[in-house]
């Protein structure tokens, strides 16, 4: 098996609830202790307003005991290091390279790939989890405007050392009409940053340079009151890296053509929305490499069942998120009072059941492979 990695190695990136049907997978995979030890162990979802006083938020218990006590916030680099971990050498990686092309060649059932660095090589299949953006997609599957429905957000984060105030193990979050920015603290006295702007608040494009991304951040969180001026004054310090995108999904009604697959946010982006993307990319791969192992050799037949058994459930999830959408950078100072008072609520279990019960329960059943 061979992994190629865009990226040179493994690093930052944004903090991610990790539960639900990943800590299945996880599990399965050993990975629970390890993932624990990595873990940030939230104790506090709280909104304030401009001046910083709490108007609403939660206890995250309500997740662990919605969950059975399976729900941890982690990096999502330190999850991908942890299960490239696993592979323990079972295969061949290639960091800072890219597929560029693919040629299926059906005489010799063959899958012949270009690279963005390596000779060209072939293969028996190509598995695209290179994520919303998936270039493997783009090229078994054609240009990514077919299939992306963005939801009006984008999203940024980014990281510092050293800011203050810290509130460790809460995640604070600020809310104006349209806009949303939360900090949360990190071990070695590092701090992350999320913004979420509905796209009116974002004058053309999604910004391509880091330049015009400091730009975008500071037209429209000016205003914003709280701790907006010290966090834009950070951020126009920070040389390191700045995640900016739209909030899309990907909606597809195949993910498979010939040789080539997709799986995760290259198949089926639920977006941050949906607040477990990374578990259900993970089932997905589960199944996926479940079914190749379950109809030994016949690839057609196991992609086939692989999207049988996800596809519908996959699209369930991303039309919760794209409803639950609103909730995250309300439009009005109305909205933002209601989300706040739901979410005060929230610490009355038959109330918590009512509106998240049924999100962080997944109805399905993952079949027991064994391999
Ligand atoms: C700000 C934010 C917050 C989120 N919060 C949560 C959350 O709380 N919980 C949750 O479960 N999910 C969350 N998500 C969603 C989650 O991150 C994704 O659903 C999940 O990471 C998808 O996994 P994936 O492996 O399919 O894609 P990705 O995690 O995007 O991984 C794709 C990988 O492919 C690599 N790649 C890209 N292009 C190429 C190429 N051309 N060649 C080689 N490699 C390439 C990338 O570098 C990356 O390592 C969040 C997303 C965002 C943006």
């Amino acid at each position: 098996m061979l992994l190629v990695a865009k990226a040179p190695r493994l690093r930052g990136g944004y903090v991610i609830d990790f539960w639900a049907v990943g800590s299945d997978i996880a599990e399965k995979m050993g990975l629970i202790p390890r993932l624990e030890a990595l873990g940030y162990s939230v104790r506090e979802v709280r909104f304030v307003d401009r001046r910083g006083r709490k108007r609403g938020g939660f206890p995250v218990a309500i997740f662990r005991r919605l969950t059975g006590d399976r729900f941890t916030s982690l990096r999502r680099t330190d999850l991908a290091a942890a299960i490239c971990g696993a592979l323990d050498g079972r295969a061949d990686m290639v960091f800072g390279d890219s597929i560029a092309g693919i040629e299926q060649e059906e005489k010799n059932g063959r899958v012949r790939l270009r690279f963005d660095r390596a000779a060209p090589r072939e293969v028996d299949l190509v598995v695209g989890a290179d994520g919303l953006h998936s270039r493997v997609r783009g090229l078994a599957f054609g240009p990514e405007a077919g299939f992306e429905l963005p939801l009006g957000h984008h999203v940024a984060a980014f990281e510092l050392a050293g800011y203050r105030p810290r509130d460790e193990l809460v995640f604070v979050s600020h809310n104006v009409p349209g806009r949303q920015v939360s900090r949360f603290t990190l071990r070695d006295n590092r701090t992350l940053f999320l913004f979420i702007l509905r796209d009116e608040y974002l004058a053309g494009q999604t910004p391509s340079s880091d330049r015009e991304r400091k730009s975008a951040l500071e037209n429209a969180f000016a205003d914003a009151g709280w701790e907006c001026p010290e966090i834009l004054g950070a951020l126009r310090e920070a040389s390191g890296d700045l995640y900016f995108d739209r909030v899309s999904q990907i909606r597809m009604d195949r993910w498979a053509r010939g040789r080539a697959v997709l799986v995760g946010d290259a198949a089926a982006c639920v977006s941050l929305l949906a607040g477990e993307g990374t578990g259900l990319a993970m089932a997905e791969a589960y199944v996926l490499a479940g079914e190749l192992h379950r109809n030994a050799g016949d690839y057609a037949a196991a992609f086939a069942r692989y999207q049988a058994l996800m596809m519908p459930f996959l699209l369930r999830k991303q039309r919760a998120a794209a409803r639950f959408a609103s909730t995250f950078a309300p439009r009005t100072a109305f909205g933002i009072g209601f989300r706040d008072l739901v979410t005060r609520l929230l610490g009355i279990p038959s109330v918590a059941n009512f509106f998240i019960g049924q999100s962080v329960r997944d109805d399905i059943e993952l079949p027991d492979y064994r391999f």
